[in-house]
């Protein structure tokens, strides 16, 4: 965050949102008075934090009493300083807190009765108060889960009419059916990753990224024709080892076992199976095999310059490559020699990369 000034000093720069036509409480007339936005600084819960201010300027007036705010504009600075402080402590804002509960079709009220709050207690935090953490935590699993969604319904049933009961559980699947399934599917994948909690020798010092590995599938598969299931995963390998070289880190943070086609990472079928990824299945005589496609959603914000650069060098190195023979060089790395079948590929042999 940028810091403007030292203080309680006064920022200098200015927005003019509109100009008024108005009385004004300054100088007693009714006259043209600016709307202004700017940058302050304010107290909330003991901490100075950023937001912006929305005030009215008279230019009747001296300069020092120039400056007065309505009643409402008040009430609007304080919900932005709160959001503010909030943004700052990853907490959700005002704003996420009622998308949250609009999603589900719920009243302040319903929402109260769903989760056994108190009934204010969610009108509070819409407005004035800020949440605590172990409250923030439930609403960002509600945000996030529509299936936890249905177990509160389930506890508190009593609670609801049986319309209000259907219509709670109507917009739980079309939630789980929008993005529940992206979740679930994620945290398939992340239960994989529980003993790599921590950056290690097997991840390449880098917990799982799951938006970093569809971007970089998606990347492959747009440089890469005809890119299946065998050799994308060996090119994740070789993105991330090359990666570990250069930086001392992977991207991916998937760790990798030594198979009979070279190195594999773990829960495979579950980074196939992510919403993210765009995969058909096309039926060969003897096997089902998959062919990637590139994601126009994903825009590849989160790949860094030295990141692109990585995959641009895999990509060159491999794109022409068949299957079978790129796996033919992955079998000539020290990474795969040094290795048995089914144990893990640890980093410190990427060093030795054929590249
Ligand atoms: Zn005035």
């Amino acid at each position: 965050m940028h810091s403007f000034g030292k203080g309680n000093e006064k920022m200098k720069k200015w927005n003019l949102i509109e100009k008024i036509n108005m009385e004004c409480p300054l100088c007693d007339k009714i006259h043209i008075v600016e709307k202004r936005t700017r940058i302050s600084k304010t107290i909330v819960k003991g901490e100075e934090v950023e937001y912006e201010e929305i005030y009215f300027y008279c230019a009747n007036s001296a300069d020092d009493e120039c400056e007065f705010v309505s009643g409402r504009v008040q009430n609007d600075n304080l919900l932005n300083a709160r959001n503010a402080y909030r943004v700052l402590h990853g907490l959700l804002t005002s704003y996420e807190i009622i998308a949250i509960r609009e999603s589900y079709g719920l009243s302040q009220v319903d929402l109260a009765k769903l989760l056994g709050w108190g009934e204010a207690t969610i009108s509070r935090y819409e407005s004035k108060a800020i949440q605590d953490e172990p409250y923030d935590n439930i609403l960002k699993i509600m945000k996030e889960n529509p299936l936890a969604v249905y177990e509160f319904l389930q506890k508190n049933e009593c609670k609801f009419s049986d319309s209000k009961i259907f219509d709670i559980k109507r917009r739980i699947m079309a939630n789980l059916n929008s993005y529940g399934r992206e979740y679930l599917k994620r945290k398939a994948l992340e239960s994989e990753y529980i003993d790599f909690k921590e950056p290690c020798e097997a991840n390449g010092n880098k917990t799982l990224d799951i938006d970093k590995l569809e971007n970089i599938i998606s990347y492959f598969a747009k440089k890469i024709n005809y890119l299946y299931k065998v050799k994308l995963m060996k090119l994740l390998w070789y993105a991330d080892a090359l990666s570990y070289k250069l930086n001392g880190s992977s991207m991916t943070g998937l760790v990798y076992r030594h198979d009979d086609r070279g190195a594999l990472p773990i829960g495979h079928y579950k980074i196939v199976g992510l919403e993210n990824i765009i995969v058909k299945e096309e039926e060969d005589l003897e096997y089902i095999r998959y062919h990637f496609y590139p994601n126009d959603n994903l825009d590849g914000t989160c790949l860094s310059k030295d990141e692109i650069m990585i995959l641009d060098k895999i990509i060159e190195k491999f794109k022409s490559y068949s299957t079978s023979s790129i796996v033919e060089y992955m079998h000539k790395e020290t990474a795969y020699q040094m290795t048995k079948a089914g144990e893990i590929i640890p980093f410190s042999y990427a060093k030795e990369i054929k590249l």
